[in-house]
């Protein structure tokens, strides 16, 4: 059972108000809010041993060096992944997109298939399009179906042994939907096809076991789950982050370096350009240490509850309709008021206090799908309660009467 009352202590922010209301925090698939736990460490690097990492011989280079591998560590066991040299620490999501995205461009050609789903935010489409532009790669799409599924007849029919890569979401962050990655990725392999995982919406509530999965290649941010932002982690299997490319050049990421030549690091610094967010990986392994010690299990299910009630109660507003109805979702509502614009009713429920996101989430072509400029997502962590989603309600019903 999760001791959310507690739980919700370990969150500084969650006890602030806003325009004299107090917080409701319903705008978790955008980022998550930080426990005291990890902000803690965050004030302890800066305080006590920042410095520059690998190079240095001085004592808090080392210290730093140490606690910053330590992180990567603590990634390798979370995600299980077989060698810590597979995680690269990245700036987050979109930044392990674009280069594998760069990668590619050495390896595709005229006549090659990649193929993308209609459920993705646009940091897995548009390095995809900019990467066909380059190669002359052609870009398909697994067509969703009205409840915000992806519709897996079509994706088998879509491959063929000129796919090279496949690249999905795990979990949709406009419509909540979880994705059949099994399945996708043992179909991908069948054609020889190389699979990405956009993990930015799973991890703040599943634990994706990378080596069971057998994906090629799944990338996070660490701001989805309790870390900072500007953090992030790219897993490639050892064998795929041989063969690609380095993205950026620069320091960390050499052997040796002449104007003739030069010799590229060893996994993972070969991707792991310039000074990286050293307080930033320290932080994501503290964040990791957090949400494990409430656990994923209780995480789910309890959000699942949240999910369920907000859904039932919402369902009971007249006019008020529910996007992405899979059976398999987390605990994201998008939604709308029958004829008014979502914009108008977050800006209503921002006056009471309740942070809601309103707009395309990113995700223009499942707007486009639907025939709507865009939706009102609220989206749950296992900190938000029963009481809030009341409150959102309650504000859902006061926002209709006043803009009908
Ligand atoms: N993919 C998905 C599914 C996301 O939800 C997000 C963040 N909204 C991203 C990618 C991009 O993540 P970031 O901005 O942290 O790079």
């Amino acid at each position: 059972m999760l001791d959310y009352k507690n739980i919700r202590n370990d969150f500084p922010i969650l006890q602030r108000e806003v325009n004299g209301k107090p917080l409701v925090y319903f705008d978790n698939a955008a980022t998550s809010q930080t426990p005291q736990q990890v902000i803690d460490v965050i004030v302890d690097y800066y305080s006590n041993y920042n410095a520059n990492i690998h190079r240095g011989v001085h004592r808090l280079s080392q210290e730093a060096t140490d606690k910053y591998e330590e992180a990567r560590l603590k990634v390798q066991a979370h995600f299980n992944a077989k060698f810590s040299h597979e995680i690269i620490f990245t700036s987050g999501t979109t930044h392990g997109i674009n280069l594998i995205a760069n990668g590619f461009s050495s390896i595709l050609k005229k006549g090659d298939d990649i193929i993308v789903s209609a459920l993705e935010h646009h940091s897995n489409i548009v390095p995809w399009q900019m990467l066909c532009e380059r190669t002359g790669a052609s870009l398909k799409v697994i067509p969703m179906n009205k409840e915000g599924e992806l519709i897996m007849y079509d994706y088998d029919n879509l491959l063929s042994t000129n796919t090279k890569l496949i690249f999905v979401n795990h979990i949709s962050n406009a419509l909540g939907t979880i994705n059949p990655i099994e399945y996708i990725i043992e179909k991908a392999h069948q054609v020889g096809a190389a699979v990405l995982i956009d993990g930015a919406q799973s991890c703040p509530h599943i634990k994706p076991d990378l080596q069971a999965l057998d994906v090629d290649f799944y990338v996070t941010s660490a701001h989805k789950m309790c870390g900072p932002t500007g953090q992030g982690m790219l897993y490639g299997k050892e064998a795929w982050l041989k063969k690609l490319p380095p993205y950026q050049g620069g320091g960390e990421m050499i052997a040796e370096v002449t104007f003739k030549k030069t010799t590229y690091a060893d996994l993972p610094h070969k991707f792991e350009a310039g000074t990286p967010n050293i307080c930033g990986g320290v932080a994501f392994g503290a964040a990791i240490d957090y949400m494990n010690s409430i656990g994923f299990e209780n995480i789910a299910k309890y959000e699942n509850e949240l999910l369920e009630y907000a859904t039932q109660k919402l369902l009971e507003i007249e006019g008020l309709r529910i996007y992405g109805t899979s059976k398999h979702k987390t605990s994201v509502i998008s939604f709308n008021l029958d004829g008014i614009h979502p914009y108008d009713v977050g800006t209503i429920l921002d006056k009471m206090g309740i942070a809601v996101r309103t707009g395309h989430h990113c995700a223009q072509p499942i707007m486009d799908f639907y025939g709507i400029p865009g939706t009102i997502r609220a989206s749950f962590a296992f900190y938000n309660t029963k009481d809030e989603i009341d409150t959102l309600v309650t504000g859902v019903k006061k926002a209709k009467m006043m803009l009908m």
